[in-house]
């Protein structure tokens, strides 16, 4: 009888139990974030904590290069149970210790020091100078120093769009149909010398260089070589790295920003998973996300980036694609998506773009537990 009872008390237990899974479960989130600007501790800790409340684990925190501020932030994050990664420019420099000749030369022969293409701020460093490198790993290695620091987030690890974005055609008036002159990156002497040793090639005499694919592969890699020297001194000191990424590698990165993303050592990549700048539907963030797992083959972990729509209501009224993006109710396709096809977890740009609506779907999705396909 007695173990009748126990067997009658087990079945109730069971059969009470919810169909969803326990409530511990949670999509790994991340967040890209900015400041402090001139927030208060009290401010950030307050901005922290509802972050962390809605689910957000880590922080990619972008607050300029000086290691200090990312102490004092760090803290905060800690303090709060954040993780904490810094998200620093990379090859995209202003800065008054730049020299002239450090700057990428286009197929015009225009310095990005002085011309830059399509917007004021798109001053992108050539990646074949060794003073480059050198402020960089000095830069990012003096932040790697701070203990609060996790991990170190690239972003701009890239040339200048060669092709713009489909979806930012219209934005600046062009038909990028094919690779032009004057968006195509790098002409000056150090990177066509050194090809040219390479491969005996005379780049700059090439009818049509967006045919030479030795050109490509050569540009490719010395944006490989770049991040993978410094994933060295950041992991030196014992801390992660990771970058912002196109996505893809091979159906975007490659061709557009020339990524080849899946050969960086490094922690993880948040290939930026914005549909609406494709003109994507929201399943394609799920496609794209299975090309770059499959691309990675678990040489690192991947969190699908999303782009939030900050005003849903107003999407189709606004042409431009920077107020687009994910509206709530296709946010749980995209988290879907991307976790059936294998990412590690999200990452949001941004939080501050979040709805009460898009946090109410959001909270849903990511206490849901995915199979990947
Ligand atoms: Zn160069």
């Amino acid at each position: 009888m007695k173990q009748l009872i126990i067997i009658l008390i087990s079945i109730i237990a069971l059969s009470c139990q919810p169909k969803t899974e326990p409530e511990s479960y949670k999509v790994p989130v991340y967040a890209w974030v900015g400041g402090p600007g001139k927030s208060t501790d009290q401010e950030i800790t307050e901005q922290f904590t509802k972050l962390k409340n809605h689910g957000i684990d880590g922080l990619m925190y972008n607050g300029g290069q000086n290691p200090e501020t990312y102490k004092r932030v760090g803290k905060i994050a800690k303090a709060v149970g954040l993780e904490f990664h810094t998200w620093i420019p990379t090859m995209l420099q202003g800065g008054s210790e730049m020299k002239q000749e450090w700057y990428a030369i286009n197929g015009k022969g225009e310095s990005t020091y002085d011309k830059p293409p399509y917007v004021n701020y798109y001053k992108f460093l050539c990646p074949s100078h060794e003073g480059v490198y050198e402020f960089l790993a000095g830069m990012y290695g003096a932040v790697a120093d701070v203990p609060e620091v996790d991990g170190i987030h690239l972003d701009y690890i890239r040339f200048p769009d060669v092709i713009l974005a489909r979806g930012l055609w219209d934005k600046y008036g062009l038909v990028m149909d094919k690779e032009y002159p004057e968006y195509d990156y790098c002409y000056c002497d150090k990177c066509t010398g050194d090809f040219m040793e390479k491969t005996g090639i005379d780049i700059k005499s090439a009818d049509d260089p967006s045919q030479v694919q030795e050109w490509k592969q050569f540009r490719y890699d010395l944006i490989t070589k770049i991040v993978n020297r410094l994933a060295k001194v950041v992991h030196e000191k014992g801390k992660k790295i990771n970058a912002a990424v196109f996505p893809g590698p091979n159906s975007i990165a490659k061709q557009i920003v020339r990524q080849e993303w899946d050969k960086w050592d490094l922690d993880a990549v948040y290939p930026m998973n914005y549909n609406d700048f494709y003109l994507k539907s929201p399943e394609w963030v799920g496609e794209v996300t299975k090309e770059g797992v499959d691309a990675l083959d678990g040489k690192a972990k991947l969190y699908s980036g999303l782009f939030i729509c900050p005003n849903p209501e107003k999407k189709m009224a606004q042409k431009d694609p920077e107020n687009h993006g994910l509206l709530p109710e296709e946010l749980e396709t995209a988290i879907r998506g991307s976790m059936e096809n294998g990412a590690t977890g999200i990452c949001l740009f941004t939080p501050g773009r979040m709805t009460d609506a898009h946090w109410a779907a959001f909270d849903k999705a990511i206490r849901t537990k995915y199979e990947v396909k």
